[in-house]
């Protein structure tokens, strides 16, 4: 699995927790991926290639990671596999995968990329990230969320760099960015983002109203000048902030 150097600087792993990492890679903490799931994951799989991803690394990706970890409520662990979005708490959802492995494909990532996501969620879409070899930075604006998914990525052994905050303004400290990855839907398009991308790097960001965003991708082809290309719809949670929807 891919490990990344976090700039976390708490020790979030208890002794038990890490324990149960290192004994079995397929078990943590309390959940397990059974065949059953595995063969599930799989007809995931052609579901999400049937609706047009061609992408084999987002596509392996999706088959890898066991979704059935990331839902809050165990009486929907059944339904995991199925390609819809689930509440994780908060008022939130993970997105559905087709949405995840839309955006990630887009994003068109190079190994060693260095992605900002706005909306780390239940960090299914981090994780496909770092599947691709990016180096992650999220940020997320429901401080549960945030908590729980920081220490839950390191103990299914991935790493990202975790911020709690508003990133309808981006992460300025860390800019620029070779892509940003925007997972809430946006009423429209916030310039920080623009600001904090590489020339040559581009922002994919649903875009619309309270029901439907459309996809779009900006690249950023000169200091002072972007391209835009538009996609389907999308059916979002709003992104909140400052240069978001305002509660
Ligand atoms: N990428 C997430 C995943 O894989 O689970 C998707 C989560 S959900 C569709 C969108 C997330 O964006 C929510 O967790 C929400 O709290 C977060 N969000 C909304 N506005 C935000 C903002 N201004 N800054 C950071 N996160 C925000």
């Amino acid at each position: 699995m891919t490990k990344n150097r976090s700039y976390e600087k708490e020790v979030f792993k208890t002794l038990e927790e890490v324990k149960i990492i290192e004994n079995s890679s397929n078990f943590v903490v309390g959940m397990q991926d059974s065949y059953r799931h595995k063969g599930m994951r799989r007809q995931l799989v052609k579901v999400v290639e049937s609706k047009g991803i061609r992408n084999q690394a987002v596509l392996d990706a999706i088959g890898k990671i066991p979704r059935h970890y990331f839902l809050e409520d165990s009486a929907l662990i059944e339904h995991a596999y199925e390609d819809k979005a689930f509440p994780i708490g908060s008022g939130q959802t993970i997105s559905q995968p087709y949405t995840v492995a839309f955006q990630s494909d887009l994003l068109n990532i190079k190994p060693g990329d260095k992605i900002l996501e706005i909306g780390t969620g239940s960090g299914y879409q981090a994780i496909v990230l770092l599947e691709l070899g990016a180096d992650v930075y999220t940020i997320e604006y429901q401080k549960a969320l945030y908590e729980r998914t920081r220490r839950f990525l390191p103990q299914m052994g991935y790493n990202a760099n975790f911020f709690y905050g508003d990133g309808s303004k981006g992460l300025s400290r860390f800019a620029p960015y070779d892509k940003i990855i925007v997972t809430a839907g946006a009423p429209s398009v916030p310039n920080a983002l623009i600001d904090q991308l590489k020339v040559g790097g581009c922002l994919v960001i649903p875009v619309g109203n309270a029901k439907t965003q459309q996809m779009l991708r900006i690249t950023k082809t000169a200091e002072n000048k972007v391209q835009s290309e538009t996609f389907t719809d999308f059916k979002f949670v709003p992104l909140l902030g400052e240069d978001g929807w305002k509660k």
